[in-house]
């Protein structure tokens, strides 16, 4: 556990600080603290991937949802994988992309 490696004598001369949760947690009570505290990091992605394997739920040809028609996806829900960088811009251009789609079909 971090704390157990953060009070090592090896450590000692770097003087770390625990900042979170603090040392007025005590061990016992950790679990309570994450449960408390514990966030998502706000970027889920990939519910219903894009791609072409089994698991695939969306067509990376026109974002179309396989196995039924008139349903097209798009949104961070299609991202294959959690981008590295923040998503609101990838999905607009999901978005993008997805309108060009549909332009293309109906032109
Ligand atoms: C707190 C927070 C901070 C973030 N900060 C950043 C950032 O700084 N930079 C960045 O790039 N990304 C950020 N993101 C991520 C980014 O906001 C999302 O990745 C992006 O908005 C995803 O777009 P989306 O269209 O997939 O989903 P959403 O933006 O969640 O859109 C889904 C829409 O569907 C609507 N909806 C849901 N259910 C129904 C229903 N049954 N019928 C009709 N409408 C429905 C919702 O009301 C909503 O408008 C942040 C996310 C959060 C939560």
């Amino acid at each position: 556990e971090s704390r157990e490696v953060g009070r090592q004598e090896a450590l000692a001369e770097w003087g770390p600080v625990e900042i979170y949760p603090g040392p007025e947690i005590s061990d016992d009570d950790l679990e309570d603290y994450v449960r408390r505290t514990v966030i998502t990091y706000h970027h889920q992605v990939g519910t219903c991937k894009m791609g072409i394997d089994a698991l695939s739920v969306v067509s990376p040809r026109n974002l179309r949802v396989y196995g039924l028609s008139g349903l097209r996806v798009a949104d961070a829900s299609i991202m294959p994988l959690v981008p590295s960088g923040n998503t609101n811009a990838p999905t607009i251009m999901i978005a993008e992309r997805a309108a060009q789609f549909i332009l293309d079909e109906v032109n």
